[in-house]
């Protein structure tokens, strides 16, 4: 077994070293905070990262704990660890948005070698992290204002279909319930990642995303599964011995609808993310900013709330709902 060389820093076989890697822009510095697991046998490279929003706290506090009963000693292949991509807006508890330049860091890749702080920590996350996988994963959750049903997420590109095929078999075996199609379009070639776990995709290293937790929240049930589904793709890989998940069948869900507010004011949801609707059912009500009615919300197709906006202030435009796509006859 031979060291693992990362940022100069040589790791030898069955041990870990953490690090944090400076991003500076002009008078914008951050630090993205780093552990490296090389294992004692051979294997891939798996890259997790968690914190590209940093006000998604399930995946990092989970993150952080996986960090922690990960032995190197035990491992086949090497596991790359962010444990927080986007330190100013964990710090700054900024959703979305980096405090430093306004931008959302899974919105700006491949980055910018010489762009604002946040162009700039999308490429060291492209070029530094996930240009040194095989395998990588993305984990988010409903920020602040998000109430959401826990998924995995694959990308779908028909020129590619093996690292489809690689992408939908580790959604499958991180265990949740659903899995979301992203893309299901012919190719990417033209266009850029523009979204982290999409940046892999684009460098041809398959990839999957997790979406789990709600408003933010580092509640233990929400941890406790995101721990579960990268020991479950640790044993999919074989970087992990175990038995691997064979029974797992989630839904598929192909096709998503996002229905946007219309005015600007408050919103009343009265719907939960998980519920089935059916179309034309009456998801929520908006108010004006004194609160007199200005519309009904209605179910735009039949599915299942995926993650919605919970809170109350709306704007014209902003996302209400997240509806992924199940006939009527398919829902329990
Ligand atoms: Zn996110």
């Amino acid at each position: 077994m031979k060291s693992f060389v990362f940022q100069n820093q040589t790791i030898k076989p069955g041990t870990k070293r953490s690090m944090l890697l400076p991003v500076v822009a002009g008078t914008d510095s951050t630090v993205i905070p780093v552990s490296v697991f090389h294992g004692a046998k051979e294997g891939p490279v798996l890259g997790i990262i968690a914190g590209v929003h940093g006000y998604e706290y399930p995946p990092i506090v989970a993150a952080q704990q996986f960090a922690q009963t990960l032995d190197p000693a035990q491992l086949s292949g090497t596991v790359i660890l962010v444990h927080i991509a986007n330190v100013p807006s964990f710090l700054g508890r900024r959703i979305q948005y980096n405090p430093l330049d306004g931008k959302n860091l899974n919105r700006v890749f491949p980055g910018k070698a010489d762009g604002t702080i946040t162009e700039r920590m999308a490429w060291l996350l492209g070029n530094d992290i996930i240009g040194r996988c095989n395998y990588v994963i993305d984990v988010h959750a409903g920020d602040a204002q998000d109430d959401l049903r826990p998924y995995a997420g694959y990308y779908n590109y028909f020129d590619t279909p093996e690292l489809s095929e690689k992408g939908r078999q580790m959604a499958v075996a991180l265990g949740f319930p659903y899995v979301i199609q992203f893309g299901n379009e012919p190719s990417l070639k033209n266009e850029l990642g523009v979204y982290c776990s999409r940046e892999a995709i684009k460098r041809g290293i398959p990839a999957v995303d997790i979406e789990c937790g709600r408003f933010g929240m580092a509640e233990s049930e929400n941890v406790a599964q995101i721990k579960q589904a990268l020991h479950n793709l640790l044993v999919h890989l074989r970087l992990e011995t175990g038995q691997p998940l064979t029974n797992n069948q989630p839904y598929i869900i192909a096709q998503r609808t996002s229905v946007n507010s219309e005015h600007m004011g408050f919103f009343y949801p009265q719907v939960k993310a998980g519920e089935f609707i059916h179309k034309g059912r009456k998801l929520g009500y908006v108010t004006d900013l004194f609160g007199n009615r200005l519309a009904d919300v209605l179910a735009p197709v039949n599915g299942v709330v995926l993650y919605m906006s919970s809170t109350p202030p709306i704007s014209k435009g902003e996302s209400l709902f997240s509806i992924g796509h199940i006939p009527v006859a398919a829902q329990p």
